[in-house]
């Protein structure tokens, strides 16, 4: 097949890319560079089944253009990350709306397979987990500008859902949960590669709130895993799916099992979130993906554990950094 990825320059994105041209996929990636970058794509970029389109998916035109010329599209690009959100709202507002629209609308024209990445976020401050697909979703107040990235992914996941029942669209929506591992930067407020590099450099490790607040987070090798598995899956079209693992871990027991495997002596601190995301910020208590509806549709979920995942982040930014991997055995011991 030839796929249109879009956002393929992202974290994620990249490693879709990646795997889709080892099954001798074509792909074209259009990407605007807004949070991904082409270093990326530094392992690929010379590969000639590869094409790199370097725009928006706002772009009405263009989208419609690129998705012509595929027989699907993995829609990705957004605007991510609550600091990203928090900062530009309007912006990601309108990229996260329209640019689905756009591909949507593409794809209903020729008729194409389309898989919408939408986020767990869309189960805001629900206490009841693990959340399932079907589950009531509970948001807070339109001015706590957070949750209007999950208000534009819930009209996200409408729309594909109106375009599968009215059109006939082959489309799978797919809720991420966090996704983490090799690429991912710290820079839009992630905070598993945050603490690492704070580990790393041996500076505090900030961990907001009370700590007590929990996350479970998943390999980017397991997501692709689950996402090129979708695209071979008829069955899975028109339906929603979690992506996650269910390992959970609260954010205070994330840093210092961080500081454990980096060997690093790093304090842990405490940052109210007033401090860093501004008054009247509200967090998600606990976040926990029920994946049973996807291990039945696929036959897989993302098992691979945290330490593995932390080990691969510490590992990448270690030798970014220019320093030796740490020996497996010390790990062990610091464990
Ligand atoms: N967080 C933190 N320190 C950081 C970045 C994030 O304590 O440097 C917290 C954040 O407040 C949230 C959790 O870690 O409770 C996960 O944050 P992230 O932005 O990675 O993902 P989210 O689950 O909020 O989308």
């Amino acid at each position: 097949m030839r796929i249109l990825v879009t956002g393929g320059a992202g974290f994620i994105g990249s490693h879709v890319t990646e795997r889709l041209l080892s099954q001798r996929h074509g792909v074209i990636v259009l990407d605007n560079l807004s949070t991904g970058s082409l270093d990326n794509l530094q392992a690929v970029k010379d590969n000639r089944n590869l094409e790199i389109v370097i725009g928006s998916v706002r772009d009405t035109a263009l989208v419609q253009e690129l998705v012509e010329r595929c027989d699907a599209v993995i829609h990705l690009a957004a605007a991510v990350g609550v600091k990203t959100i928090l900062e530009k709202p309007s912006l990601s507002i309108h990229t996260n709306v329209s640019g689905t629209e756009n591909v949507l609308h593409a794809a209903a024209v020729g008729k194409k397979l389309v898989i919408i990445a939408s986020t767990s976020e869309v189960y805001g401050k629900t206490t009841k987990t693990p959340f399932s697909e079907t589950d009531d979703v509970l948001l807070g107040s339109t001015a706590n500008l957070r949750w209007s990235y999950a208000v534009a992914k819930m009209l996200d996941e409408c729309l594909a859902l109106s375009y599968s029942y009215e059109k006939r669209l082959n489309v799978i929506v797919v809720r991420l949960f966090n996704t983490t591992g090799p690429r991912q930067t710290g820079h839009y407020g992630m905070v598993l590669p945050n603490f690492v590099n704070q580990a790393l450099r041996g500076e505090p490790i900030t961990v907001h709130g009370s700590g007590d607040q929990s996350r479970c987070f998943a390999h980017v090798f397991d997501v692709v895993e689950a996402l090129t598995r979708l695209l071979n899956t008829p069955d899975a079209i028109g339906e929603v799916f979690n992506i996650g693992n269910d390992e959970e871990i609260t954010i205070e027991g994330l840093a210092e099992r961080i500081r454990q495997r980096a060997g690093s002596r790093s304090e842990i601190v405490k940052k109210p979130y007033g401090e860093v995301y501004g008054f009247g910020f509200e967090d998600m208590q606990r976040r926990v993906p029920d994946v049973s509806k996807l291990e039945k549709f696929i036959g897989f979920r993302p098992r691979t554990s945290l330490d593995q995942i932390i080990d691969d982040v510490i590992a990448e930014q270690r030798d970014a950094m220019g320093l030796a991997p740490i020996p497996s055995a010390d790990i062990e011991d610091a464990a």
